[in-house]
């Protein structure tokens, strides 16, 4: 199975190439906060709950989160992999999608990092706010959301580099020049 992590900060590009990954790769699209967004959209029991964490920026709790993927993963079986966007954002999560993927003997191939200056992703996240109206896009939520970032997810980036998995992408150019460098190292790997 092609099973992809999309990484980075928030406002690197993640959601958009995941887009363009799916139509050439036919995977399956997994975003976790599309997930919760949908939920709170939904006024759902989860939602309510995830509002209150999103609205300041923070990380829903490990186990809330894992039980929601995990419930993804057993409906979307039939797909030749998966494209994990938003997850993982932790230490914990990192390991048990291992574990998960393990049970259904299979593994993350590749995770994509996408780079991008730290100016860049506030001045994107501003206009996507302005744009999207989401409640997360304002300065306040999205210092937040940087340091969150950096603190609780950017350590992750070690623990794929050790795995070999780590595929550092320039994430400030255009759109289809990030796409062609993604492109690039998925169609040379052997798994
Ligand atoms: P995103 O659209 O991926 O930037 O996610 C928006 C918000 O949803 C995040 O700021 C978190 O509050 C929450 N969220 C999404 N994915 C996760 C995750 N894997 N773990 C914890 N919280 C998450």
């Amino acid at each position: 199975m092609l099973n992809i992590v999309i990484f980075g900060a928030p406002g690197s590009g993640k959601g958009t190439q995941s887009e363009l990954i799916i139509s050439k790769y036919g995977l399956y699209h997994i975003s976790t906060g599309d997930i919760l967004r949908t939920e709170m959209k939904n006024q759902t029991e989860l939602g309510k709950i995830a509002e209150d964490y999103i609205k300041n920026g923070r990380l829903i709790p490990d186990d809330l989160i894992i039980s929601i993927l995990s419930n993804v993963l057993e409906e979307n079986s039939q797909f030749k992999g998966y494209i994990f966007d938003g997850f993982p954002r932790t230490l914990v999560q990192g390991e048990t999608l291992d574990q998960l993927l393990r049970e259904k003997n299979t593994s993350v191939v590749a995770v994509f990092n996408l780079q991008v200056e730290e100016e860049e992703l506030i001045t994107r996240l501003l206009k996507r706010g302005n744009d999207q109206q989401r409640t997360d896009d304002n300065l306040e939520v999205i210092q937040n959301r940087l340091k969150v970032y950096h603190t609780q997810t950017e350590p992750l980036k070690k623990y794929y580099r050790k795995k070999g998995k780590l595929f550092t992408i320039k994430g400030g150019n255009s759109i289809d020049d990030v796409f062609e460098q993604i492109t690039d190292v998925i169609d040379h790997l052997s798994f």
